[in-house]
């Protein structure tokens, strides 16, 4: 018997070993974050600022699905609009126009020793879903300024960034300030419908002029307040990544026939099979990559369970994972997700339909791609009888930028410097933006605009009674200036 008190004296050695390490790593030792003194605080007037981007918001540039450049005259009348609003940053800066309505702006810098920076930010919004319009507080287009906020479609994604960056230019520009480092202001016109004519032919034109950026920063993640649980600061993420899209059809064909005689199996029945399984088997989770990071950098400013689990992720990966997949923000960001979209079968009560077709739209995370999204798909359905095809673009996810670069580090600097309370970690972009397209030209694709949202704001992005607030907007601006002032005017 003595050789089992031995062996439990030497688990309870390990374990006490084990917890002391851990609770060892959620004291958060060696993961302060450095301490940065605030930005001076440049003078900025929120009323005449928030004005200026209420103007823009009155413009109707909307993308729709399948009919590009439908509001052409919108898009030039916003570029006339900011061209008379910012005079001193339209004459600082060269502005040409590229797959017609897309903006590309070159601040020249001094020093051509330094590689350029971007600042992306799209003119095109999404159009108010019918029958919502009677929901807005503020008509979607009106632009008013109201309770401290400026409403309407746009305010927020994205003319907040677009008008801002242009409001921190035009008051550098107006001081007399020379950037070091050549500035792009890149600017699509379609990003809502996925840049193929904007973001997408701005990436080309400076590939063919040889151009290599030294990083760029685009919409993508803000700046949460009470949206990631146990942390109860301010949250801004910076999006390393951001996950691709793929919809894949999946079809049962035969002959129709009559509902008095029906065969074992219907098309109807073997889609619907096909469509739960994926439904029930979804790919698998993981927390590698940016969704590790993201909680590592997140877990010191949790309390508790919380706090000693995520900062052991070397050891609790399992528990975090099954307790994570509970949230459906959290399961997103640990793998690559599974929605069924459209399912079309059947026309008539009494006849079997010859065809039957489900849609099944995957965003995929980075790690998994295109094809193994499909190979997922056959071999879960298992059945050979089925026809499976993608629709539509296909996109796999983008690169995943460091997160210990030095254009990292300056944009999180530049967080601290201007929104000092706020905790700052890498983050995934489940959505997509127009940065990807710039992957050519820089390993540094960084998503982050200090935009800040309460759980009951998300739902205003894309949705109804979008706005922003008139404080946060100036805080926009005081960001970008900070961003723009030390990387390209100072050219560190
Ligand atoms: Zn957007």
């Amino acid at each position: 018997m003595k050789w089992v008190f031995r062996t439990l004296g030497l688990l309870a050695l390990i374990l006490g070993a084990l917890l002391a390490v851990m609770a060892w790593r959620a004291s958060g030792v060696g993961t302060q974050e450095a301490a940065v003194a605030p930005a001076p605080k440049i003078d900025i007037d929120a009323q005449a600022a928030a004005q200026r981007l209420a103007g823009a918001v009155r413009f109707k540039t909307i993308s729709y699905d399948n009919k590009p450049d439908s509001s052409g005259d919108e898009f030039l009348a916003l570029h006339d609009y900011l061209e008379k609003t910012f005079p001193a940053a339209h004459k600082a800066m060269k502005r040409e126009k590229v797959g017609q309505f897309s903006l590309l702006y070159t601040w020249q810098g001094s020093d051509t020793s330094l590689k350029p920076i971007m600042l992306m930010a799209h003119q095109d919004v999404v159009p108010i879903a019918p029958g919502t319009e009677q929901n807005w507080q503020h008509e979607p287009f009106s632009g008013d300024i109201a309770d401290g906020f400026v409403w309407g479609r746009g305010a927020w994604d994205d003319k907040s960034n677009l008008l801002a960056v242009l409001e921190a230019v035009e008051k550098l520009a107006a001081s007399g300030a020379q950037p070091k480092r050549t500035i792009y202001l890149a600017s699509g016109h379609d990003e809502e419908v996925g840049g193929p004519r904007g973001a997408t032919a701005i990436a080309k034109l400076l590939d063919q002029r040889g151009v290599k950026l030294e990083f760029v920063i685009d919409e993508g993640m803000i700046v949460t307040s009470g949206v990631v649980p146990g942390v109860e600061k301010p949250v801004a993420l910076i999006g390393l990544a951001e996950k691709g899209s793929v919809t894949v059809s999946i079809a049962a064909e035969g002959a129709p026939g009559h509902s008095s005689m029906p065969p074992a199996r219907s098309q109807i029945g073997e889609v619907a099979e096909a469509v739960a399984k994926l439904e029930t088997n979804q790919m698998p989770s993981s927390l590698q990559g940016v969704a590790r990071e993201s909680l590592e950098a997140l877990a010191p400013n949790m309390g508790g369970l919380n706090r000693l689990i995520l900062s052991n992720l070397w050891i609790t990966e399992p528990l975090a994972r099954a307790a994570l997949s509970k949230s459906t923000a959290a399961a997103a960001m640990m793998r690559t997700s599974t929605a069924l979209t459209v399912f079309n079968a059947g026309e008539k009560s009494n006849v079997l339909p010859a065809r039957a077709e489900a849609l099944v739209n995957f965003r995929v995370a980075p790690g998994d791609s295109i094809e193994s999204v499909m190979q997922h798909v056959r071999y879960t359905i298992g059945n050979p009888l089925l026809k499976t095809a993608t629709i539509g673009v296909a996109r796999g996810p983008s690169p995943v930028s460091p997160s210990d670069s030095e254009a990292y580090r300056l944009i999180e600097r530049t967080i601290r410097e201007t929104i000092p309370e706020a905790v700052i970690a890498p983050g995934l972009v489940i959505a997509g933006t127009d940065s990807r397209q710039m992957s050519g030209l820089t390993t540094n694709v960084y998503r982050f605009l200090p935009v800040r949202a309460k759980p009951e704001d998300l739902p205003r992005f894309h949705g109804t009674n979008e706005r922003i607030g008139v404080e946060n907007y100036a805080e926009v601006v005081r960001f970008f200036h900070r961003l723009i002032s030390v990387s390209a005017i100072e050219g560190k």
